[in-house]
């Protein structure tokens, strides 16, 4: 193989161009917006390993966990930190599960550890001066900055590197093209036509569309037995700079319930949801971004059409959530939104198909494509 066309400039279409360019390949890189807009800028930028389910999810997360860290030695902008993460439990059913959590056969894969409320508060993360009853450590989960990560890779590869190093010459640079603006239409074998009508063929064309499913990969998508992905819409908030610092990110009990980490004996004894909470199927996670504002969600609608508006019971309810646990009250809101992601209706852990001779489609990761993109890139070439 010499030529890949990508399509997409979300982290799965950045992921796919890195590992493309690693191999050797030449690149052409296709994005319809300015930049990346979709759900790899509106996300928390958490490398999420804690509440992956045992066997093959786990196994991919922490292979992409581990090339996140490869690549931010190459690409130290995209913000990567191996800070952790806390999941807080407010009562006895919740602790309960959490120990159940932490006696997983593969919770030291995980870096998973018990720690009562003062451990978790005073020696590892001084700033949650709340109430809560007891925390799950996951040291495996990281943190990226989601709004740095598309450009900071494009970047990287527009100055010739290739993810494995910092970029140290311009001599690969006609490796990599970016063509920013244009919006794939149509595919054959090997090639895809943009809508200024220009084709572009490659070895492989890979379609890293993310959530449009009714664009370019919709007609090959209609035509499954049975849709392989949905749509899922999250809304998420940032607040201005806490000014202390938060040393790990953080979730509440509430994603006990989603994370399939948990689906564990003990799931079935927690009590019923507040019913702000129930009403938007949120829950708490919470990461410090470098500049020290905090970005907060989230909440799920799976049922479309989407709202058009973003609900404030919601937000009330999570910051309400966040300010219990940190015992203070949040700085003022800076910025609300709402993101939509594409994930699997199968039991696959994203979607990923033929949809022409030498053009495939990579998307369906659900919440789980941010930490895992690295991973999924490297299946797409292996
Ligand atoms: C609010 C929110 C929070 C999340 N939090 C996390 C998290 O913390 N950790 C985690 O692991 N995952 C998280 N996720 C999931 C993760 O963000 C997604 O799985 C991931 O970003 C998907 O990446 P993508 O590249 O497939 O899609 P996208 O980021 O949507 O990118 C697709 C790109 O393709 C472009 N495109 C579409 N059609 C065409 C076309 N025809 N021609 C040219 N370009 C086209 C779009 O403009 C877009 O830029 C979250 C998602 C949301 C919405």
């Amino acid at each position: 193989m010499d030529r890949v066309v990508i399509v997409g400039g979300g982290v799965l279409g950045i992921m796919h161009a890195v590992e493309a360019r690693r191999l050797g390949h030449r690149v052409v890189h296709l994005e319809r917006e300015p930049g990346a807009r979709g759900a790899s800028v509106r996300n928390f930028g958490l490398v999420w390993v804690s509440g992956r389910a045992p066997g093959p999810e786990l196994a991919l997360a922490l292979r992409a966990r581990n090339r996140w860290e490869e690549l931010a030695a190459a690409v130290p902008a995209a913000g990567f930190r191996a800070n952790g993460s806390l999941t807080l439990a407010t009562g006895d059913a919740e602790l309960q599960l959490l120990k159940e959590a932490a006696e997983l056969p593969d919770a030291a894969q995980r870096g998973y550890e018990l720690l009562d409320p003062q451990a978790a508060a005073r020696d590892l993360n001084p700033e949650l001066g709340g109430s809560f009853a007891g925390a799950l450590l996951c040291r495996r989960d990281a943190a990226v900055e989601p709004r740095q990560v598309p450009g900071a890779f494009r970047d990287h590869l527009l100055a010739g590197g290739t993810g494995q190093a910092p970029a140290a010459s311009g001599t690969a640079r006609a490796g990599y093209s970016w063509l920013p603006g244009r919006e794939a239409l149509e595919v054959a074998p090997h090639a895809v036509r943009d809508h200024t009508g220009t084709w572009h063929h490659g070895d492989l064309v890979v379609l890293c569309t993310g959530a449009a499913h009714t664009g370019v990969a919709g007609q090959h998508l209609a035509g499954c037995e049975r849709q392989p992905v949905r749509r899922v819409r999250l809304q998420m908030l940032q607040t201005r700079p806490l000014p202390g610092r938060l040393t790990t990110s953080i979730a509440d009990g509430d994603s006990l319930r989603y994370y399939p980490a948990f689906d564990l004996p003990g799931r079935d004894r927690l009590p019923p949801q507040q019913p702000a909470a129930a009403a938007a199927a949120a829950q708490l996670l919470l990461v410090q971004r470098l500049d020290g504002s905090l970005t907060i969600g989230d909440t799920h609608a799976y049922d479309e059409p989407f709202a058009f508006d973003v609900d404030e019971d919601a937000y009330d309810h999570l910051r309400g959530r966040a300010e219990e646990l940190l015992g203070s009250r949040l700085p003022p809101t800076q910025r609300r939104w709402a993101g939509v992601y594409s994930q699997v209706t199968t039991s696959e852990l994203y979607h990923r198909s033929a949809v022409a001779p030498g053009v495939v489609l990579v998307t369906g990761p659900g919440g789980r494509g941010m930490t895992c993109a690295p991973a999924i890139a490297a299946e797409t070439f292996a």
